[in-house]
C-alpha cells in the first residue's frame, strides 16, 4: 500500500447522485424575478418582439396578463414591471399617473394572480421625452440630471405603485437620497409594509444596450455617467449600498450581474440584507445570439450563469431567463410546458 495520501476531490464527483448530494448551490423558481415590458396601447393584441432580445416582447395589458398567466402556471413567483407610456414629457408624468400603464398592470396582475409578487421599477427614463432618469434643468443638453428636484417625483411614483397594489418598489434611477425620500413617502401614505429594493450598485454599463430598445428609454442626448456608477469602482459600491441601507432599503441590488459578481460577494460579506442581482439585457442577448449560432448550449449556459449568482451570494436574480428556466424545469419533470 504505497498510494499517496493526498486530497482526492474526484471521490465526491464520481456519480450523478454523488454530485447531486454534495451540490452547494441550487436555483429555485423563487430565486428568479421575471422582467416584463407593458405598453399603453389601444391594440390589446400587441405582442411586439424585441429584436435584440429574442423571446422577449413588448406586451399590451391583455397580452401581459396572458403571458404572466402561463408563467405562473409554470411556477413563476415574482416579476418586475417596466412601462411604456403613450405620451412622454419633460417631467415624466406618466410614471406617477394614478391610471398609468404600470399602475393598471399592477392592479390587473394582483387581481388575477394574488400570490405572484409584483415588483415595480421606479424611474422616470421610460416616461421623459429626453430619456433621462430625472429632471433636467431648462435647456440642458448635457443630460446632467437635477438630483434633488427629481426625488419628489420618484417618491410619487413609488407611492402610486404601492397604491395600485405593488408588493415591492425598486428605484433604479441612482439619484442620491432617493431611497430615504421614497421610504418616507411610502410610510406617510400608509404603505409601511411595502419593501424597497434599491438598485444600490448600478453601473453605467454597455450591457444595457438591448434594454433601451425594449423600454424605448435611450437618452436623446448625453449619457447616464453622471448618475450611474463608474464601472471600475468597487469601494464606491459599498458606500452606495451603505447609503441605501441607512435610508431604509430592504434589499440591495447589483446591476449588471455576471460582469459584477465580485460586487455581489462584497455586498454579501459586508451587509446582512438580502442581495439581488440583475442579469441584464446584454447578458441575456449574448447567450441567445451565441446559442442561435450553435456556438454554445443555451440551456446549459443559462443554468450555469443563474447558478453563478447563487454561488456569489445573491438571494434574488432578476433575469429574462426566468420563464425559460421554468419551462426547462417543467420538461425535466416530465410535465408539459
Ligand atoms: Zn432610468
Amino acid at each position: 500500500m504505497d498510494q499517496p495520501c493526498f486530497f482526492r476531490g474526484r471521490r465526491l464527483r464520481r456519480t450523478p447522485t454523488m454530485r447531486a448530494i454534495f451540490r452547494e448551490h441550487h436555483v429555485r423558481p423563487e430565486d428568479l424575478m421575471m422582467p416584463y415590458f407593458v405598453v399603453d396601447t389601444d391594440d390589446q393584441t400587441l405582442r411586439k418582439p424585441i429584436e435584440a432580445m429574442p423571446g422577449q416582447f413588448q406586451l399590451s395589458l391583455d397580452e401581459l396578463d396572458r403571458q404572466v398567466g402561463r408563467a405562473v402556471a409554470l411556477g413563476l413567483r415574482s416579476c418586475i414591471l417596466f412601462g411604456l407610456p403613450k405620451v412622454k414629457d419633460a417631467r415624466g408624468s406618466g410614471a406617477y399617473a394614478p391610471d398609468g400603464i404600470v399602475q393598471r398592470a399592477i392592479r390587473r396582475l394582483k387581481e388575477r394572480y394574488p400570490d405572484l409578487l409584483v415588483a415595480t421599477d421606479v424611474c422616470l427614463c421610460e416616461y421623459t421625452d429626453h430619456g433621462h432618469c430625472g429632471l433636467l434643468r431648462q435647456d440642458d443638453t448635457s443630460g446632467e440630471v437635477s438630483n434633488d428636484p427629481t426625488l419628489n417625483l420618484l417618491a410619487k411614483t413609488a407611492v402610486s405603485h404601492a397604491a395600485a397594489g405593488a408588493d415591492m418598489v425598486a428605484p433604479s434611477d441612482m439619484m442620491d437620497g432617493r431611497v430615504g425620500e421614497i421610504r418616507q413617502a411610502l410610510d406617510e401614505a400608509g404603505f409601511t409594509q411595502v419593501p424597497v429594493m434599491s438598485y444600490a450598485v448600478k453601473y453605467a454599463s454597455a450591457f444595457y444596450g438591448p434594454f433601451r430598445e425594449a423600454a424605448e428609454s435611450a437618452p436623446k442626448f448625453g449619457d447616464r455617467r453622471t448618475y450611474q456608477m463608474d464601472p471600475p469602482n468597487a469601494r464606491e459600491g459599498l458606500r452606495e449600498a451603505q447609503a441605501d441601507i441607512d435610508e431604509g432599503a430592504d434589499v440591495i441590488m447589483v446591476k449588471p450581474g455576471m460582469p459584477y459578481l465580485d460586487m455581489i460577494i462584497r455586498l454579501r460579506e459586508a451587509f446582512d440584507l438580502p442581495v439581488a442581482a440583475y442579469q441584464v439585457s446584454g447578458e441575456y442577448s449574448m447567450v441567445k445570439a451565441a446559442a442561435a449560432n450553435g456556438w454554445i448550449d443555451e440551456a446549459a449556459v443559462m443554468l450555469e450563469s443563474l447558478t453563478a449568482f447563487k454561488r456569489a451570494g445573491a438571494e434574488l436574480i432578476l433575469t429574462y431567463f426566468a420563464e425559460d428556466f421554468l419551462r426547462l424545469r417543467a420538461q425535466a419533470q416530465g410535465g408539459n410546458s
